[in-house]
């Protein structure tokens, strides 16, 4: 009742040249009205969004409206979303103590229940052509990324099951080096890259067909990876270093060079500490704040005086843009993309990035810079899918 009404209002509006929702078969003129059509008539793809874990933690049904995170059904539709990479996110912990192949398992499962539960709206895409299949259809794609190959276990066949199970890119560690390669963030360099295993997982997965995930590991790990893999590779969640100095997480320039000589893609994470240096120096501060901080003290109490006292220096739209103009200035359009880190950052997205409703500001952004449509559509899917069909025509070489 409330959406006639609505449409009703719209239809009088327009008679008087002034409702912002233009038809979409009208090219509208203005950047905003055009991305709003553009973001439903692209393929948008987006390689890492946190819900597995989000739902492990506290479970809300995305197929319908679901607050308690930044993915939902209706959001994504609103959004033009068409295939989230859902991160089956293992943490650094279960290395030692083991489970990681079980908490996968257990992960992808809750993955495939939303397609069970709303099969109208949802479905696997196992392969990169699945994906404009499923658009027709109008049904939302989840892809499958593994953030952190502990759950390997140091058995290759282990993983061919997570490729039958349908992982298509494997982050191959997370904070803290494990038996495959060194991670950014662990300063030990147990292997001084990747580990001799670890070269065995790059081959496998070349011969499987999935995407090698250079995020998270360290420099040294990400040249061995591009010595020795047949096919492009990904960054699914990173951003530039040019931005955040010092930020290892992020690629330096020379890296990118070699990522897109690769003929990979970086896909820009949308986390303001990732984006804007102040934010980065904001997460380095309060930390510091917190470990001096008395014992006991109620971290979230603490953080929400904290954040009145420094409050947090927000990215926005404009500098998440920067990165991808940073990026095509460097080396071309034809190797960014977007991996925004939903559900996985935590309260520092940026002003007007906060959720997967907000893809259209990104894709007005780019139209204001001047990229043109064929260009935005390279970034918002079309470089990735370059990558994922290389990697699929190896396989069946
Ligand atoms: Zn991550």
């Amino acid at each position: 009742m409330k959406h006639q009404t609505s449409l009703m209002t719209c239809a009088s509006l327009l008679l008087l040249a002034g409702c912002s929702s233009t038809p979409s078969s009208v090219t509208a003129t203005d950047p905003a009205t055009r991305a709003q059509q553009l973001a439903q008539q692209l393929l948008i793809v987006d390689t890492h969004i946190d819900v597995p874990y989000r739902l492990k933690d506290k479970w809300e049904d995305v197929s319908v409206s679901a607050p308690g995170g930044e993915f939902d059904y209706p959001r994504a539709k609103a959004g033009g979303l068409n295939a989230p990479f859902m991160s089956v996110y293992i943490p650094s912990s279960l290395e030692k103590k083991g489970g990681g192949y079980l908490l996968a398992n257990q992960l992808i499962d809750s993955m495939e229940a939303i397609v069970g539960r709303a099969p109208d709206k949802f479905a696997m895409a196992h392969h990169s052509s699945d994906l404009a299949l499923h658009f027709k259809q109008g049904k939302i794609s989840l892809a499958l990324g593994m953030e952190n190959g502990t759950p390997i276990e140091g058995k290759l066949e282990n993983l061919q099951h997570f490729y039958q199970r349908g992982i298509r890119y494997v982050t191959l560690a997370h904070s803290e080096s494990n038996h495959i390669a060194d991670s950014s963030y662990d300063l030990r360099r147990r292997w001084q890259g990747l580990s001799p295993f670890g070269e065995q997982v790059v081959a496998e997965m070349n011969r499987l067909g999935m995407m090698i995930d250079i995020s998270h590991v360290s420099d040294q790990a990400f040249y061995q990876v591009i010595k020795l893999t047949k096919t492009p590779v990904i960054a699914s969640h990173s951003s530039l270093r040019a931005f955040v100095p010092g930020f290892e997480r992020n690629m330096d320039d020379a890296m990118v060079q070699a990522l897109a000589k690769n003929g990979g893609v970086i896909q820009i994470n949308f986390g303001s500490s990732f984006v804007v240096s102040q934010a980065n120096q904001w997460g380095l501060q309060f930390k510091a704040a917190l470990a001096a901080a008395p014992k006991g003290t109620d971290e979230k109490s603490f953080r929400a005086a904290y954040l009145k006292q420094y409050p947090y220096p927000f990215a926005n739209v404009d500098t998440v843009l920067d990165h991808i103009d940073y990026v095509t200035k460097l080396v071309g359009v034809d190797y960014v993309g977007i991996g925004s880190d939903y559900d996985g950052v935590g309260d520092s997205l940026p002003e007007g990035l906060k959720d997967v409703s907000t893809y259209p500001n990104l894709i007005a952004g780019l139209l204001r810079r001047g990229y043109s449509e064929a260009e935005i559509e390279k970034i918002m899917s079309g470089n990735l899918l370059r990558v994922w069909r290389a990697v699929e025509a190896h396989a069946k070489s």
